[in-house]
């Protein structure tokens, strides 16, 4: 399949699944995650339709910027943040979605430069718990959220989550409606971003009110994984 085939095919899928939970479609947008990939297939994207890509590394993300400033990109960082990167990502990022700590929110709303909007942010929970994973705890939300709410320079949004990978559907489902509750119990209608599901639980995460999904896989291939 083409890119543009694929993202017909993720496009209609999205559909189905809102479909199936009642859900509107216009609802969920298509972050397309293009680490690893090469420009030219973020340009391939953006002509088929996609203005939203997501990137996991700073340098990276930056050449790919820089290669693609004539574009009306919206760019979304969602990998996990060093503090010596912040700087950079306030700068070009509009979206961060893995933040995990009041240390960097603040970092990242000091540098946030004066003449560019609010940058939006997702807190990353790290649902399943699991040892190795970024994200805070559950219990943490309250008051990270709180803290990140009050700083001036950025505008939080939502959650964003990578659960433990799963084959089983409802398994699947389990940790995004957890957090969902967690949301509920915040009381903070302003909170409007669930940024939940990949290429292998995009059905659960639609189901259970994703309203950004995160492809890579799907629209571009797999990836040849580097260690960094
Ligand atoms: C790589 C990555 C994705 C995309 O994963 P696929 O399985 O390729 O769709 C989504 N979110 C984050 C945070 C990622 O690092």
């Amino acid at each position: 399949m083409t890119i543009a085939q694929s993202i017909t095919a993720i496009r209609s899928q999205i559909e189905e699944y809102c479909h199936e939970c009642k859900r509107n479609p216009k609802n969920v947008l298509l972050l397309a995650v293009s680490k690893t990939k090469p420009a030219s297939d973020i340009a391939t994207a953006y002509q088929a339709g996609l203005r939203h890509f997501g990137e996991n590394y700073c340098q990276e993300a930056l050449l790919k910027q820089q290669k693609l400033g004539a574009y009306d990109i919206t760019w979304h960082f969602i990998g996990p943040i060093q503090s010596n990167k912040t700087k950079l990502i306030a700068q070009y990022f509009s979206w961060v979605h893995s933040v995990d700590s009041l240390r960097i929110a603040k970092r990242l709303s000091e540098q946030r430069p004066d003449n560019l909007p609010p940058l939006n942010i997702c807190l990353q929970v790290n649902v399943s718990g699991e040892q190795s994973k970024s994200g805070i705890s559950l219990e943490e939300l309250p008051a990270l959220c709180s803290a990140v709410a009050a700083l001036p320079r950025l505008k939080l949004r939502g959650v964003m989550a990578i659960p433990a990978p799963q084959d089983d559907y409802e398994q699947q489902r389990l940790p995004y409606k957890i957090l969902a509750q967690a949301v509920v119990n915040l009381n903070r209608p302003e909170l409007d971003t669930f940024s939940y599901g990949m290429t292998d639980d995009l059905k659960a995460a639609i189901t259970e009110g994703a309203t950004i999904v995160r492809i890579g896989t799907a629209l571009f291939g797999s990836r040849e994984e580097l260690s960094r």
